[in-house]
């Protein structure tokens, strides 16, 4: 039987490397919901859209499509904003240093739920985000809730921009990842919470196979 697991957690705990890795261990798909706020963040951006005019918010999802594509050269699924592949990005750090006061915004946060909901239907699917088991699928099979000390987070996301030739100081990296936390999980509409059925999982001094395999092991039992 095909299931629903949701990963939850702050910022940079390693929950899409974790998830993507579950995913093609079950042949599930993978849905990052922290790409379909990041792509709505950039059309906002683009557009000047004021976050204190629902009239416009309003009017701009309506104009926003976004869509995972999976790319056979990367083997992942990549992000789409109105058909054009904004991977690249969405992941820069003045996307970062926007995203959680777009997510606060009701409206947003309706339309991003509706659709993942839908893109959750069939079941089959690890999604990764801050409110999946809370609001997002609160009938979710297994939800984990991730965590880490923020110097190892800071410095896991700092290694994944250098990858991406993003050269960013740690302090930059540490206070971006603090102010993230502390919207996401004070914000009104559902907050960053660890829902009252999921398992905490602390990665700072965890492998990557050893976060799977703690995912995994609550698929098989
Ligand atoms: O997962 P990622 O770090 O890319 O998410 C970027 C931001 O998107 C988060 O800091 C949060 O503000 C927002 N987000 C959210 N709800 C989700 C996923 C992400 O509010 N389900």
């Amino acid at each position: 039987k095909k299931i629903v697991i949701a990963l939850d957690g702050y910022s940079s705990c390693g929950k899409s490397t974790t998830a993507k890795l579950v995913a093609a261990a079950l042949g599930y798909a993978y849905i990052d919901t922290g790409a379909m706020y990041r792509a709505v963040t950039l059309y906002f951006l683009q557009h000047h859209i004021s976050l204190t005019n629902p009239k416009e918010i309003n009017e701009a999802l309506k104009n926003i499509e976004v869509e995972f594509h999976y790319n056979p050269k990367t083997k992942r699924n990549e992000v789409f904003l109105n058909g054009l592949n904004v991977e690249d990005e969405i992941r820069k750090m003045y996307i970062s240093n926007q995203v959680s006061e777009v997510s606060v915004v009701p409206e947003v946060r309706h339309a991003m739920v509706a659709q993942q909901q839908k893109m959750g239907k069939k079941r089959g699917v690890v999604m990764d985000g801050r409110d999946i088991g809370t609001a997002v699928f609160p009938d979710a099979e297994v939800k984990i809730f991730m965590t880490a000390d923020v110097d190892t987070r800071a410095k896991r996301r700092q290694e994944e921009l250098l990858e991406k030739k993003q050269l960013i100081n740690l302090d930059e990296i540490r206070e971006n990842l603090l102010k993230r936390d502390l919207i996401d999980s004070t914000r009104k509409e559902s907050p960053l919470r660890q829902a009252e059925d999921a398992a905490l999982l602390d990665t700072s001094h965890m492998t990557i196979d050893e976060q799977v395999d703690f995912v995994l092991e609550r698929v098989t039992s």
